[in-house]
């Protein structure tokens, strides 16, 4: 009989992180963490304008009170946080540089040296890619296979899936959906409710930490720890980082 499993991915390697894995820790749920080598310690800021967060290297004072932080761990501080055993961390670049322009030697200098210096500073190696802003070419996908790296995640917001279905020979792998989407969570208390059957179900839930600071119903940390509960209450729901949906024998209890 196939398994349920569900999983976590988390971009950018922001402060918000330590919130999301100590709720992680309190509900048993175990995920993957996507952090770009090249700008650890960088501060900037998220814009929200009509409930969308852009990009903003500095607070336009004009419009105060429409800003979150978009402050990056620094190195060490990324040590501390993601050597936790409900974590994997994955590459997303070294500089999240947008990826469908790279040229071969860019591609390379932008995942093998990310791969490179996790794998160094976390001590395994790294095996898994987001792409920033859902953004490559055949160079990225070439110097990702050439890096030892094993799946790269796609990002999705406002597309409902078909089913719970999840080829394990992808190479790409494209989430169920987005912490932000309105109808994460009844999708969730669908997937809860589907009786296993042959093949393993998945549950792939992907967001930024700097989104559960939005003040929104949906961009909040309350909001979050609902869908950890309602994961944490099935019993028959295992949960996984995103490398372990790949191989998954010994996920049959869950984590906590
Ligand atoms: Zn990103």
């Amino acid at each position: 009989m196939g398994k349920k499993l569900f999983t976590v991915s988390y971009d950018d390697g922001t402060e918000q992180d330590r919130r999301i894995i100590s709720l992680m820790e309190q509900y048993g749920i175990k995920g993957t963490f996507n952090l770009s080598s090249g700008l650890f310690g960088k501060k900037s800021y998220i814009r929200l304008i009509d409930g969308r967060g852009r990009s903003a290297a500095e607070k336009d004072e004009a419009h105060p009170g429409q800003y979150v932080d978009h402050f990056i761990l620094s190195k060490e501080e990324a040590l501390r946080t993601y050597s936790h055993p409900n974590v994997e961390v994955a590459s997303h670049g070294t500089h999240h540089l947008v990826q469908n322009g790279l040229s071969r030697e860019e591609a390379r200098e932008e995942i093998a040296r990310d791969v490179e210096a996790l794998s160094g500073l976390f001590g395994y190696p790294i095996v898994g890619h987001a792409f920033p802003k859902d953004s490559y070419n055949e160079n990225v996908l070439d110097a990702l296979r050439d890096s030892g790296v094993r799946y790269a995640r796609r990002a999705c917001h406002l597309q409902k899936p078909r089913d719970f279905f999840f080829d394990k020979n992808a190479f790409l792998i494209m989430p169920t959906c987005s912490q932000l989407d309105p109808f994460a969570e009844e999708l969730l208390r669908e997937f809860i409710a589907a009786p296993a059957c042959k093949e393993d179900m998945v549950f792939f839930l992907w967001g930024h930490g700097y989104e559960l600071d939005y003040g929104t119903e949906l961009g909040s940390f309350a909001h979050l720890e609902k869908l950890f509960q309602m994961v944490s209450a099935a019993k028959d729901v295992c949960c996984v980082t995103n490398r372990e949906l790949f191989d998954t024998e010994n996920c049959g209890i869950k984590q906590k």
